[in-house]
């Protein structure tokens, strides 16, 4: 291995990952690194190599600063960190679109029920009154949940943060900051919040090349208050021309508020949100349903653990994929308990299969391998930014090591990651250019300091909760 540096994520506040900047007397540029003579390049990227995922055998990256210069064979660069590739996978880091990482506090709850006990025994109690968690508190849960998400290869999460207080929706940014992750805040919106959104997004989301916002709405009914908060989510949106992101028809109980209905009262299908609205779930649509979505370019969000933990339903994906609709894969925090994308993948892929009984039906290995990375970014709208290796985007990527148990011999390695892959095989995680993780270590986190804290945190709410 070469003398890689580890530098500081380059966030809106200070982080505290170690620093340790690469020195180099010839050369002030930005830093450049060099992985060199990987055993497979997937670039998810088609022009870059052979295949639908644009695969390089004995291939090269080399990123520089926070960009990928040069994808390919033999390449060289002087000044550079080199990493030996050999033996080893690259491909751009995972891109999941829906979590709520505050609730690792509540991992391993009501574990045998589904949602609405789940919610009620578990979630609503930590939403208000004693149980409501403190800055620190909330902090604490959602760095667990990002170094949960990095060690899995997770290079953008989306965290749709409740923000039952004002406290709560700083602490869960100052968790995402601090993480250097690529991240979107979906911030639950309230009737009253317009002034804190306002400033979190001026201030601390768009100054960061690391963060975005999403406006997250309330569950779709025609009660007079989830109305208000609906419409006022759309416009607070609409203004800050940022995606709208709702739970949606997650499970069959749902069906009972007529949410489609709900929302064709409101102004969101009347165009200006066409491939801004981001809906998690899903599952309990009609084709006719589906028509109007699609023709809105609405997006998915499909967590298929969450769907199997609480026993929601499946996801009717290839009717979704019959309709060119934009899917992606979530973790879905507390009702998933796991942020571990190669579980998350051989789900999505498995549940079809499981439920048709046909091993070709949507979607096949690549097509969940890009929905994971590419399509994740597609569904964001920032896949100009992320979600392949080409050069110009940025250089979130991670390195696989397959050497291992679980995943050796070398057979069809592609096809492996998604059967096989856990996250123990991930070796290194870029992201903008910046090492978060380094030989299988998240760089510069104490991890028992963070379990710790978690741990702390749950003591005291249950505490509070008299539990
Ligand atoms: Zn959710």
């Amino acid at each position: 291995m070469g003398s890689l540096a580890a530098p500081q994520p380059s966030g809106g506040s200070r982080s505290s990952v170690t620093t340790n900047h690469h020195e180099d007397d010839e050369d002030n540029g930005p830093e450049r690194t060099l992985i060199r003579n990987a055993t497979l390049v997937i670039t998810m990227d088609p022009s870059l190599g052979t295949g639908p995922l644009g695969l390089i055998a004995h291939g090269d990256v080399l990123f520089e600063g926070d960009h990928i210069v040069a994808v390919g064979q033999h390449l060289s660069a002087q000044h550079a960190n080199v990493i030996n590739g050999k033996g080893t996978i690259v491909m751009p880091g995972f891109v999941e679109t829906h979590n709520h990482m505050w609730q690792t506090v509540v991992r391993g709850c009501a574990s045998d029920e589904t949602f609405d006990a789940w919610a009620s025994g578990c979630i609503r109690p930590l939403l208000s009154g004693a149980g409501l968690l403190t800055t620190e508190e909330v902090y604490a849960a959602v760095r667990l949940g990002t170094l949960d998400a990095i060690g899995t290869g997770t290079t953008t999460s989306v965290e749709f943060s409740h923000a039952p207080s004002l406290d709560f929706a700083n602490g869960t940014l100052d968790a995402l900051e601090h993480s250097g992750m690529r991240f979107v805040l979906a911030y639950r919106f309230r009737v009253g919040r317009e002034a804190h959104v306002r400033s979190l997004f001026h201030d601390r989301i768009a100054t960061n090349p690391l963060a975005g916002l999403q406006i997250g709405g309330p569950v779709a009914t025609s009660a007079p208050a989830t109305l208000a908060d609906l419409n006022a989510s759309i416009a607070l949106a609409r203004e800050l021309g940022v995606m709208l992101h709702l739970h949606f028809l997650e499970t069959s109980n749902d069906r009972t508020a007529h949410p489609v209905a709900v929302l064709q009262g409101t102004t969101v299908f009347d165009g200006t949100f066409d491939g801004r609205l981001l809906l998690a779930h899903a599952l309990h649509v009609t084709d006719a349903e589906l028509d109007l979505l699609a023709a809105h370019d609405a997006r998915i969000a499909h967590n298929p653990l969450s769907n199997m933990r609480l026993a929601s339903g499946v996801i009717r994906l290839p009717q979704m994929h019959a309709r060119t609709m934009k899917v992606a894969l979530g973790y879905d925090g507390g009702t998933n308990d796991t942020s571990d994308m190669f579980n998350t993948m051989r789900t999505a892929m498995g549940l079809q299969r499981a439920t048709t009984l046909n091993a070709k039906i949507y979607p096949g290995v690549n097509e969940v391998l890009r929905m994971a990375t590419l399509g994740g970014a597609e569904v964001l709208g920032i896949a100009e930014k992320v979600g392949s290796l080409t050069p110009g985007k940025k250089a979130d990527l991670i390195i696989l090591e397959p050497g291992t148990i679980n995943f050796a011999p070398h057979v069809d390695w592609v096809s492996q990651i998604v059967l096989n892959g856990q996250p123990r095989n991930v070796q290194w995680v870029f992201v903008n250019g910046q090492t978060l993780m380094k030989h299988g270590k998240v760089v510069g986190v104490d991890e028992k300091e963070v379990v710790q804290e978690a741990e702390a945190a749950v003591d005291r709410i249950k505490t509070r909760l008299g539990r």
